[in-house]
């Protein structure tokens, strides 16, 4: 697409959301094009905010579905959009609820900590859910004799066993993108950029080993905080082991640093299926609306609430 049928296509959108009181919430592993338009763009947990104090009629959430349900469960009286319903999540699909409940079972008393990236059956048999922001907060505010149950992401789960000192139970659940960036992919940068500062999501395959490198220029974040530390960080150059979208965010942001991806790999299929003309159908059609069904969303509602509150 050229500039200019960009730039006309974001005229288009913006006009739409206008008319139709809407917000357009953007994740940050979003098409560069997406992200420019967007009202907000951020992690899960930043979005989940937006959506909980926006005073629109609609929200479009341009992400993938378990956080536009998320976004449907907090604002219950606002129409959420999802541009693409397709846009899925294979970390989220790694466990269902009739799973879940199996778990549980084997495990009675204990409290389930979800990640975010889970669906809303899921999230409503979960006590607590958190994101890779304030996933350390949520297991440190549990009282030390509770068994833990942390799902669905493994790598999250071991470096959280790590900076916690807790031992958790973990569902053995993978992003396939993060799961992707392995510690070859770091040790190169290690040796190729010594001038640089590592910044790991620790959803990746390789954040464990990059914890053991131990050195001050490693750094395990979410993707909200490594915008955050480049802002603040003197050095120049950062190394960022997660999905590429972020790059184009960080380059907005913080312009006067570079950024380099570890893995250009990195791409997540089901978030670069939302396109500027599938947002635009969106707000001009009003599709495709995201419901969660009430008793679900109840119950979700309180495991979300506590993530939302913590950290
Ligand atoms: S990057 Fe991984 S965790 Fe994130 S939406 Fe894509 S598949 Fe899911």
């Amino acid at each position: 697409m050229t500039t200019t049928e960009i730039g006309s296509l974001h005229d288009e959108v913006r006009e739409l959301a206008r008319a139709r009181n809407a917000v357009i919430l953007a994740h940050n592993y979003q098409v560069p094009e997406v992200q420019d338009v967007a009202d907000y763009v951020g992690d899960s947990l930043g979005l989940s905010r937006q959506a909980a104090a926006t005073d629109a009629d609609t929200i479009v959430f341009c992400g993938v579905h378990f956080m536009a349900e998320t976004a449907a469960i907090l604002a219950p009286e606002k129409t959420v959009l999802i541009p693409d319903p397709d846009a899925g999540c294979s970390l989220a699909s790694s466990i269902t609820a009739d799973e879940l409940r199996g778990w549980k079972a084997e495990h009675p008393g204990a409290v389930v900590v979800s990640y975010v990236n889970t669906t809303a059956e899921v999230k409503a048999e979960s006590d607590f859910c958190c994101t890779s922001g304030n996933a350390k907060a949520v297991i440190e505010a549990i009282p030390a004799d509770r068994e833990i149950l942390f799902l669905p992401d493994m790598y999250l789960g071991l470096w959280l066993e790590k900076v916690t000192g807790r031992t958790l139970q973990i569902w053995l659940g993978e992003c396939h993108v993060h799961a992707g960036i392995r510690p070859a992919d770091i040790e190169r940068w290690q040796a190729e950029a010594p001038d640089a500062e590592l910044l790991v999501h620790p959803e990746c395959g390789c954040a464990s080993q990059a914890m053991a490198f131990g050195n001050s220029r490693t750094h395990i974040l979410s993707t909200e905080g490594m915008v955050k530390f480049a802002r603040e960080s003197p050095r120049e150059r950062f190394m960022i082991a997660t999905e590429v979208g972020i790059l184009h965010r960080l380059n907005r942001e913080v312009p006067e640093k570079r950024f380099e991806a570890v893995r250009e790999a990195a791409v997540c299929r089901f978030m670069k299926m939302i396109t500027l003309e599938k947002l635009r159908d969106s707000l001009r059609d009003g599709k495709h609306v995201v419901t969660v069904e009430p008793a679900i969303a109840q119950r979700a509602r309180g495991a979300i609430d506590r993530m939302i509150g913590i950290g």
